[in-house]
């Protein structure tokens, strides 16, 4: 099949292009190498370095016609996203649109969109969160990801394009950039490989629900191979397990040998206490599974990290 997929220099996408093209499928990439790398795109890619709030993304999608498109292009930063909720709005939406209108001009058979389960919940109800559970974003980030869902329905209902929503818990792996406010595994990672000293906001004891890059990566593909199963369907890919950033910050020193003690820094206003999803829904749906323990995850980052 012809896939497009944007964000595909990115840490998550740019494994799903891999897997892609290695099943045989012939991808193409758009990227604007914001925050992507251009090393992380598969070379059996054609890559475009287009910004998505762009016309050519428009008129690439018109001359392509991909048969389906897999958008994991995005404004990853919560934080700025509440400095500047407009930019993250011309990002995060106004150019999911800007996708969205040149998908359903060219009838794409399937839109796949990378959601968050971290930050649509909000302060859960209960542990784990289903699909089901109240949606209350805390930042502009989960808003504008909130608003993107319900414009895909939209354009199921009037346009009949299909979609798969996959709301991903905190994922973590190689090729992660540990610049800004991604994740606290590429965080640590780098800190540990530079022996300099990490600070862990507030007592540490927050808890998030770590997945692993690979097994995002098999969701991916589970959609593509079954349509019928995965249209218009919402997923969690999460584990179901809750960690605390004080174990994620042990781990992590053990695996690097490192002697370097954390530091503690006030909390963040507003951070979430706890996260943590229940993937049963995609398990029975799709058959996907947590196939990597943290363990094992973690072993292979630091790996990549090291490298
Ligand atoms: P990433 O920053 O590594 O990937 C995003 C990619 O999008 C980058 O390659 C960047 O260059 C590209 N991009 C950004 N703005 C662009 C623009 N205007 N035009 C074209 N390309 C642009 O981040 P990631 O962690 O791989 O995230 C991928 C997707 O998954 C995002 O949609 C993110 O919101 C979502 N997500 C990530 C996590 C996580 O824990 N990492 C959790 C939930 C959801």
């Amino acid at each position: 099949m012809k896939i497009l997929v944007t964000g595909g220099a990115g840490f998550i996408a740019s494994h799903i292009v891999d897997a892609y093209i290695a099943l045989g499928h012939d991808v193409a990439v758009v990227d604007n190498l914001s925050t992507g790398r251009e090393e992380n795109i598969n070379p059996k890619a054609s890559f475009y370095k287009l910004d998505i709030c762009s016309e050519q993304v428009k008129e690439l999608i018109l001359e392509q016609k991909p048969d389906i498109i897999n958008h994991h292009a995005a404004q990853i930063d919560v934080r700025r996203s509440v400095q500047d909720p407009a930019y993250d709005a011309k990002i995060n939406i106004v150019a999911s649109l800007n996708i969205l209108e040149a998908a359903r001009q060219v009838s794409t058979k399937h839109f796949i969109f990378s959601s968050t389960g971290g930050a649509i919940y909000g302060e859960q109800d209960y542990f784990p969160a289903d699909e089901a559970h109240p949606l209350r974003p805390l930042s502009p980030y989960g808003v504008a990801k909130l608003s993107v869902e319900k414009y895909l329905d939209y354009y199921r209902a009037i346009y009949g394009l299909p979609y798969t929503i996959f709301r991903y818990a905190n994922v973590y792996g190689p090729r992660q950039n540990p610049k800004g406010e991604a994740g606290v595994v590429a965080i640590f990672c780098e800190l540990l490989s530079k022996t300099s000293t990490p600070t862990i906001n507030g007592d540490g004891l927050q808890t998030r629900d770590y997945v692993y890059v690979a097994d995002l990566v098999k969701a991916n593909c589970l959609a593509i191979e079954h349509l019928d199963k995965s249209a218009n369907q919402i997923f969690n890919i999460g584990t179901g397990i809750e960690t605390d950033v004080n174990s994620i910050f042990q781990h992590l020193k053990h695996l690097f040998a490192s002697e370097v003690d954390e530091t503690h820094g006030s909390a963040k206003a507003g951070e979430q206490r706890r996260s943590v999803l229940s993937s049963a829904l995609v398990s029975q749906v799709l058959g996907w599974r947590v196939e990597t323990s943290l363990e094992e995850g973690l072993e292979k980052t630091v790996a990549f990290y090291k490298k």
